[in-house]
């Protein structure tokens, strides 16, 4: 599942590749691609043909190209892939969705193995689709809200990992960067979030957003070619990693061997000693 520095990269690698270029043919090849356009897969693509792109824009994992006044949506899924390449390559037997742009140059294509992902237009979505208008902002974004989150944590009965999880209250954290984040400021996942104090949170979110930009920065080196990919799997970043899948291994600051709980069918992981746990699930 790409987390949201993956998902950046994409939209990095469109803004670069994308966006100005006015779409010239769209071929669905699998109508599950299209699934969540109300219209299907003929009327998918008559919105497009012809419009221009005028952005690349994200709000958590979700991706968006303004056009005209629509967004052209992407959901990656667990497996989805926005390539930007040669327009005379092979299509591999995975590609959904095919654009073709009036300039003869690269084609896009969405390709998605397990069909998980998928693309529709969101008619006036151009700003924000009305269909991810409920997810929140999230912490790299201008319109993330600190002080607002504060508050919303406070009148919550939940624990803060569950919460940095729920897309209602911050968007694009994942459970790896849940962990690594409350790692570094020596929060236990469950410590209670009408407990938290504001320097806590804030402390937090600052982690989240670091360790967001240092993933983005690792996987910047992709850039160079012209191919524009996410694959599912956070693999440029896993040698940064302090707790995130080392249970049983000596924990970076302190020594102490890192712990797994079961956490919401996956795992969590911390430091017993610097991430003690709240007695009683309060603290
Ligand atoms: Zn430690």
């Amino acid at each position: 599942m790409p987390e949201l520095p993956e998902v950046e990269v994409v939209r990095r690698g469109l803004d670069q590749f994308v966006v100005g270029r006015q779409i010239a043919t769209v071929e669905v090849l699998h109508p599950r691609a299209v699934r969540r356009h109300a219209g299907g897969a003929a009327d998918f693509a008559a919105r497009l043909t012809g419009a221009t792109v005028e952005g690349a824009r994200r709000r958590g994992k979700y991706l968006w190209l303004p056009v005209g006044h629509d967004a052209l949506l992407a959901h990656l899924g667990m497996s989805g892939q926005l390539l930007v390449g040669p327009a005379e390559a092979p299509l591999s037997p995975h590609v959904r969705i095919r654009l073709t742009f009036a300039d003869g140059g690269t084609d896009l294509r969405f390709t998605d193995q397990r069909t998980f992902g998928h693309l529709l237009i969101d008619a006036d979505g151009a700003q924000l689709p009305a269909v991810i208008a409920h997810i929140a902002p999230d912490p790299l974004e201008d319109a993330f809200d600190l002080a607002g989150l504060t508050a919303r944590l406070r009148t919550r009965k939940t624990g803060i990992k569950r919460a940095l999880l729920d897309q209602s209250l911050v968007s694009g954290v994942g459970n790896i960067y849940a962990d690594e984040a409350l790692w570094r400021v020596r929060l236990h996942w469950a410590r209670a979030t009408d407990r938290l104090r504001s320097a806590e949170v804030a402390a937090l979110m600052a982690a989240v957003a670091d360790v967001f930009s240092e993933a983005l920065k690792q996987g910047g080196t992709s850039f160079d070619s012209l191919y524009v990919n996410v694959n599912g799997e956070s693999g440029y970043f896993d040698r940064e990693l302090n707790v995130y899948g080392r249970a049983s291994e000596p924990c970076r600051r302190c020594g102490s061997l890192i712990r797994r709980d079961p956490f919401m069918n996956r795992s969590s992981y911390s430091c017993p000693v610097c991430q003690p746990r709240p007695r009683n699930g309060r603290w």
